[in-house]
C-alpha cells in the first residue's frame, strides 16, 4: 500500500508550495515548503489523514489530535513551532518553523563528538526547551538525536511531540499520575519505562538529555551492547563509563542525570543549577 507522495510543486491550499523531503520518521513525511504568501521557508509534517480510511483509523487520529494540541501549547525558542493545520482528502499536514540547518548531531567532529563547552551550549538550549515543556505540563518522551533538529542561525530545536504527553489536570489522560506507555528509543530509555512499574514523564525526559549530553561529548552511547538485553541491563543498573577526558564537573551531572532511581534524579531545576551548566557565565543561559 504505497501513501504517495506529493509531488514536488505540489501548492496546498494555493499557499504552500512543496518541495523536497526533509526527513521522515515512523508517522509521517516531512517537506520543505514555500510560503508563497510570505516568501519563506517552512517544513510540512504530512500524515496520511485517518478519514481517508486505509486502516489507519481511530488511534492514529487522537495520535495527530495529540500532537497538535500540544505543539499548540507551546512558544518556545528551541521548540519547533506550529504554524497551522491544513486537512486534504488523504492527508493531514502540519505546517511548521523550518528547521533547515540539519541534526545537532551533524555537528560533531570527525571523533563524533565536540567539546565540552559546545555540548553545554547545546545542552543549555536542550534544558531550556525541556524546563518550559514540563512547566507547562507537557512531556516530550521521545526526546534522540534525530528529534534535535538546527535553524538556520545554528540554535537548537526540539522536534516531534508525536510520543508527548500532557499532564497537570488531563488533556493526555493520567493527570499528574504515573504513566505505562512504553515509549522511546532503546539507547535514550529511562530503567523506569524498562521495569514497567510505571513513571514520571518528567523524569524520562530528564534521563534521555542525558543520554544526549553523554553521547555529544563522549562521541559514543554511556548504555551500549550488542545484546539488547545487555543494553537493558546497563541502563537499568545505571552502569556507565566517563571517558577519560570528561572533566569532574560533567562527570557529577552526568552521575545525578543518569541516577537509575527516579526520585533521586536531579530535576530541569537541579541541572540549570549545577556547576557544570552554570560554568562559562551567566550571560550565556539564554533566558534561564
Ligand atoms: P515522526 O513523528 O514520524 O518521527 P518527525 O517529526 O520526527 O516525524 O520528523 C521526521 C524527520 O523529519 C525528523 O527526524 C527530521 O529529520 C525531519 N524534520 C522534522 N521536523 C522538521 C522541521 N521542522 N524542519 C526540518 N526538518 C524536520
Ligand atoms: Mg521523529
Amino acid at each position: 500500500v504505497a501513501d504517495t507522495a506529493p509531488a514536488a510543486g505540489t501548492v496546498l491550499l494555493g499557499r504552500y508550495e512543496l518541495g523536497g523531503l526533509l526527513g521522515r520518521g515512523a508517522s509521517a513525511k516531512v517537506y520543505l515548503a514555500r510560503d508563497l504568501l510570505t516568501g519563506r521557508s517552512v517544513a510540512i509534517k504530512s500524515f496520511p489523514n485517518p478519514r481517508a480510511g486505509g486502516g489507519a483509523g481511530v488511534g492514529v487520529n487522537a495520535a495527530i489530535e495529540r500532537e497538535a494540541c500540544i505543539l499548540r501549547r507551546l512558544r518556545h525558542r528551541h521548540v519547533v513551532r506550529l504554524h497551522e493545520i491544513l486537512a486534504t482528502r488523504k492527508k493531514v499536514h502540519f505546517v511548521l518553523d523550518l528547521a533547515g540547518g540539519g541534526e545537532l548531531f551533524s555537528l560533531v567532529d570527525a571523533s563524533g563528538r565536540m567539546t565540552e563547552d559546545l555540548a553545554r551550549h547545546y545542552f543549555r538550549q536542550l534544558v531550556s526547551a525541556v524546563r518550559y515543556c514540563h512547566a507547562r505540563g507537557v512531556y516530550h518522551r521521545d526526546i534522540k538525536p534525530e528529534n534535535l533538529l538546527l535553524d538556520e542561525g545554528g540554535a537548537l530545536k526540539v522536534a516531534d511531540f508525536g510520543l508527548g504527553a500532557v499532564g497537570g489536570g488531563g488533556g493526555g489522560g493520567g493527570g499528574e499520575g504515573l504513566r505505562h506507555t512504553m515509549c522511546g528509543t532503546p539507547a535514550y530509555v529511562a530503567p523506569e519505562i524498562l521495569s514497567r512499574k510505571g513513571y514520571e514523564p518528567g523524569k524520562v525526559d530528564i534521563w534521555s538529555c542525558g543520554v544526549v549530553l553523554f553521547v555529544l561529548a563522549a562521541g559514543y552511547l554511556p548504555f551500549n551492547d550488542a545484546s539488547l538485553v545487555n543494553m537493558y541491563r546497563k541502563i537499568y543498573a545505571g552502569r556507565f563509563r566517563c571517558p577519560g577526558w570528561f572533566s569532574p564537573a560533567l562527570r557529577d551531572l552526568l552521575r545525578r542525570v543518569l541516577d537509575p532511581d527516579p526520585s533521586a534524579r536531579i530535576d530541569a531545576d537541579g541541572i540549570v543549577a549545577h556547576p557544570w551548566f552554570r560554568h562559562g557565565g551567566e550571560e550565556d543561559l539564554g533566558g534561564l
